[in-house]
């Protein structure tokens, strides 16, 4: 599927889709330990991240988001590594919400610490929130955030974004077979009626030490069919074009929930999203094997008009759709049969 270009956007990539958002990854960090993205035994007390002078300073990254801006982006969302672990991060989204074509910034994160910085992120300009909660179940919950805790200042976190103005609250669960996938009725009868939209999310083969097969992903028919026979359900519209979650909505008008099938039914075609990470390198795909390098030419003294024809370089040649190749090149026992040198989800934010 190609998507129009409108006249504003000024880039486009090899198959007809537009730049239009940014995902900006503000720290490698994490208070969390998911297996499925930073295993414990991998990132322990003397793993290494990026020392600061790696790191964009907020500066260098709004300038880097109004030079996106330029070139058709209108929606930013900040993520990591864990988001609000980034000192001062507020201070980062006024600069980011006051550019002016910017319409929308977003923040995706696990919630710890929302509880206590929600009021000052909306201050800051933030427009909304996506709330990471795999389970409500404590031992569940202890398994896949890798922590000897349980759900509860994640769910004080989702109430303050609703009370501070985030909203709707998004609620992103990753669906794991054999982990959590006997909760999906426990959870959507917990955020049913609550406005807070819930989403299940296919498990994705993203970076390399997740040990992925494809038995583990519970496609998104079975979801739907999991949560139907509790409570009806029927699709709803998408609320745009590139919208990567399918819509159901509560058949008693009890709101909806989303179900973001990239494994089963991948959304390539219309996929408008790039990717900064952390240390300045734009990625053009989640399942990328490296990106170009923003950050030693901004800091080696180039215009904005040099950054600009960069990322048009960068964009104009994307060819990316490895969720459609993964699909062609899945064999009968699950496996994949493609390159397995990618980037880690923890670089990238989702
Ligand atoms: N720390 C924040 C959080 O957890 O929301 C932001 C970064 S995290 C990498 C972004 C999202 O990616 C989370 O919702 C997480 O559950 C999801 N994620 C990580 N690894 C995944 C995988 N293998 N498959 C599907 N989603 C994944
Ligand atoms: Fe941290 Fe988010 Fe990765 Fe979990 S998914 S380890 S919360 S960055
Ligand atoms: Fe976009 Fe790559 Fe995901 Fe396809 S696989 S939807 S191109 S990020």
């Amino acid at each position: 599927m190609t998507i129009a270009v409108s006249s504003q956007s000024t880039v486009a990539d090899r198959l007809g889709r537009p730049l239009r958002d940014l995902r900006i990854s503000v720290t490698d960090r994490c208070n969390w330990r998911c297996p499925y993205c930073m295993p414990a035994e991998v990132f322990g007390e003397r793993y290494e991240f990026l020392p600061r002078p790696e790191i964009l300073t907020f500066e260098e990254t709004e300038r880097l988001a109004r030079i996106f801006a330029g070139l058709g982006v209108r929606k930013l969302r900040i993520t990591g590594g864990e988001p609000l672990v980034r000192t001062q991060l507020p201070r980062l989204i006024e600069l980011l919400a006051r550019i002016p074509a910017i319409e929308d910034v977003a923040l995706t994160t696990n919630g710890y610490l929302l509880g206590g910085m929600a009021n000052s992120l909306k201050g800051a300009g933030l427009n909304r929130v996506t709330v990471h909660l795999d389970s409500l179940e404590e031992e569940t919950f202890k398994k896949m955030s890798g922590r000897p805790y349980g759900p509860q200042k994640t769910l004080e976190g989702i109430e303050a974004a609703a009370r501070a103005g985030l909203t709707p609250v998004k609620v992103n669960c990753v669906v794991q077979r054999g982990m959590n996938d006997g909760q999906l009725v426990d959870m959507a009868r917990r955020f049913k009626g609550t406005g807070h939209v819930l989403r299940f999310i296919e498990f994705m083969d993203v970076g390399t030490r997740n040990a992925w097969n494809m038995k583990q992903v519970v496609p998104a028919k079975e979801i739907f069919e999991k949560i139907n026979a509790e409570f009806p359900i029927e699709p709803a519209d998408r609320e745009y074009r590139g919208e990567v979650a399918e819509r159901y909505r509560y058949k008693d008008g009890s709101g909806e929930i989303g179900i973001i099938a990239s494994v089963s039914n991948p959304f390539c075609g219309d996929c408008t999203r790039a990717r900064l990470t952390t240390d300045g390198r734009l990625v053009t795909c989640l399942f990328a094997a490296g990106g170009k390098d923003l950050k030693t030419p901004l800091r080696a003294g180039a215009t904005d008009g040099d950054l600009s024809d960069m990322i048009t370089g960068v964009w104009s040649k994307r060819s990316d759709r490895y969720s459609e190749q993964r699909a062609a090149n899945t064999g009968a026992d699950g496996s994949v049969k493609l390159p397995r040198r990618k980037l880690e989800m923890y670089q990238l934010g989702g």
